[in-house]
């Protein structure tokens, strides 16, 4: 079905002959130029190029493939396929926008101006910053030589997904299968753990799991950031008997012996290392602010684009926009986040160009979600505001309670919604839907 969905999407974008060279004859520079076309991207640049009209907006992307990220975690775990993770970057591109397929590699807030990876420049009025964050796959000694082979994968990326599930379900032997969590900040903090459950779930239907051990090795001090979903899945963890290790950092893999080395960060006075024998192995790489961004001067001392929490504007530069991974914002970083800041800045620059006299002044309030898969028909749908850690839940049931009619949302209802409405500019998260499931909830 969502196979069908993203592959009837088969309209060709406008690419910016123009640009060929230098800087762009300011007539022809952009109202709005979005850096980035993933989820937060697409999302503001089709809004917008909708109701500026042809021309006003410019998407710089480097990528021929947009990916629906979150569903890696059901193709790592055996239960999507890959080929409906992805659609054409060509057939999402907004008609009446103008793609620059390039990366920008230098951004100068005081000119208004990108340079791309070819050295021309692009200048803008607004600029709409969402490249996301990268994969460090550097930063854990041996790991790039260990990806896809002899066990050792990760759901995080494109490359290796496949791989995942090839190792889970080739597991006949049982043994130790060991899942990992970064200290770094990441998308989906969620994802590490989640696929460590449906591991679980396949090896007990593949009677390996009582001769083997799955643990569970996260880099910072809770299983979960929101105590209220924390308490579940220490639940499930506990009766699943998956062995969870807070603040063990992953630093070292070595495929030769087939051991992973954490470190312990718990008391940055008394850290070791531990040796831990893995027969299958999921990393969860460490991330990384983009490279052009983390050497601009509008980042913060982490490399995230220092933006104010509410309006996602940058504190120095108003004209700049951040959204999704690759801003300063405290709360987690998922698709979810990202919709809803995009939702929140596509509002409020189409009324400042517009000049509206009642303007929505759209303000962000930290909302975020995680889907935690805890099998193969089971959710506990955890959202929240990373801001004030309440949880902000769309229906009127317990969310932390494991789900069927959660796993179903998170399977095909936002999957489909995905790709139908968040990569057209009209899906503005859940606050509609709340409204009507849950509307004797306050949050
Ligand atoms: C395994 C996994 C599971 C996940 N599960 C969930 C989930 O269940 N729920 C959820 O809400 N979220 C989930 N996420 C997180 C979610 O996918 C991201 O948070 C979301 O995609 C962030 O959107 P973004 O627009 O900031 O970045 P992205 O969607 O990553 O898009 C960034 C875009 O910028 C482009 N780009 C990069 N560098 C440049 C450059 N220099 N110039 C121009 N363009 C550039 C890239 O090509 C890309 O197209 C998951 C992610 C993964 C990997």
């Amino acid at each position: 079905m969502f196979k069908s969905a993203a592959n009837k999407i088969t309209r060709s974008a406008k690419s910016f002959a123009s640009v060929s060279s230098g800087i762009v004859n300011p007539s022809s520079a952009f109202k709005v130029l979005c850096v980035g076309a993933g989820t937060g991207g697409i999302s503001v640049a089709s809004y917008l190029s909708k109701n500026l009209g042809e021309g006003k907006v410019g998407v710089i992307e480097p990528s021929d493939v947009h990916y629906q990220q979150p569903l890696w975690t059901l193709v790592g775990g055996g239960l999507r396929s890959f080929e409906i993770t992805n659609a054409k970057m060509s057939g999402l591109m907004p008609k009446s926008a103008s793609w620059l397929k390039s990366s920008v590699s230098s951004i100068d807030p005081e000119n208004r101006t990108v340079t791309l990876d070819n050295g021309n420049k692009i200048s803008y009025e607004y600029l709409v910053l969402a490249p996301g964050i990268q994969l460090d796959f550097d930063a854990i000694e041996g790991l790039s030589e260990a990806l896809g082979k002899d066990g050792v994968s990760t759901i995080y990326s494109p490359k290796y997904v496949e791989k995942t599930w090839e190792f889970i379900r080739t597991f006949k032997k049982g043994g130790n299968a060991v899942f990992t969590m970064p200290s770094t900040p990441i998308k989906c903090p969620g994802a590490p753990q989640k696929i460590a459950y449906l591991a679980d779930d396949w090896f007990r239907d593949m009677g390996v799991r009582d001769t083997s051990s799955v643990s569970y090795y996260t880099g910072i001090g809770k299983i979960f950031g929101i105590d209220k979903y924390a308490d579940s899945m220490w639940k499930v963890a506990n009766k699943r008997n998956i062995d969870v290790n807070l603040s063990h950092d992953l630093v070292a893999v070595d495929p030769l012996t087939k051991q992973a080395t954490f470190k312990t960060v718990g008391d940055p006075k008394n850290s070791s290392l531990v040796k831990v024998k893995y027969d299958l192995l999921h990393v969860t790489p460490k991330m990384k602010p983009v490279d052009f961004l983390k050497k601009s001067s509008i980042v913060n001392a982490a490399g995230f684009v220092d933006v104010d929490k509410e309006t996602l504007q940058h504190k120095k530069y108003p004209n700049i926009f951040a959204i999704g991974d690759c801003n300063s914002v405290p709360t987690s970083k998922t698709a979810a986040a990202a919709c809803v800041q995009g939702y929140v800045v596509k509002t409020n620059i189409l009324d400042k160009i517009k000049n509206s006299q009642n303007p929505a002044n759209l303000k962000y309030d930290g909302y975020t979600s995680c889907p935690l898969i805890t099998g193969k028909n089971t959710v506990v749908l955890a959202e929240f505001s990373g801001y004030t850690g309440q949880p902000i839940e769309t229906f009127f049931y317990n969310q932390a309670n494991e789900s069927k009619f959660s796993y179903w949302v998170t399977s095909s209802a936002l999957p489909s919604v995905y790709w139908s409405m968040l990569t057209s500019g009209t899906w503005n998260g859940p606050a509609n839907f709340k409204k009507v499931f849950n509307p004797l909830d306050s949050n």
